[in-house]
């Protein structure tokens, strides 16, 4: 079960670094698991997104940004 746990840690860690969007991203955004746009935000603005696999703690402690509602605020872009 922890290596399961584990794979799925380093493969969510490799999506949320590709800087992509991804076809399944409203799916995870849906249970609060981060996607790359979520990311890319910690990445600019360093104050928000912490969470590296759920997004509930930003939510619960108003550090979460949405990407789509920050993209304007910075020049990181996600290719589509
Ligand atoms: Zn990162």
């Amino acid at each position: 079960m922890d290596i399961c746990f584990i794979f799925l840690m380093f493969f969510q860690f490799t999506l949320i670094h590709c800087e992509f969007h991804h076809p399944w991203d409203w799916i995870l955004k849906l249970c609060w698991i981060g996607t790359a746009e979520d990311h890319s935000v910690h990445h600019a603005l360093v104050t928000y997104n912490y969470g590296h696999f759920f997004t509930v703690y930003d939510r619960l402690f108003g550090t979460y940004k949405d990407g789509k509602t920050t993209a304007k605020m910075t020049s990181h872009k996600l290719v589509k």
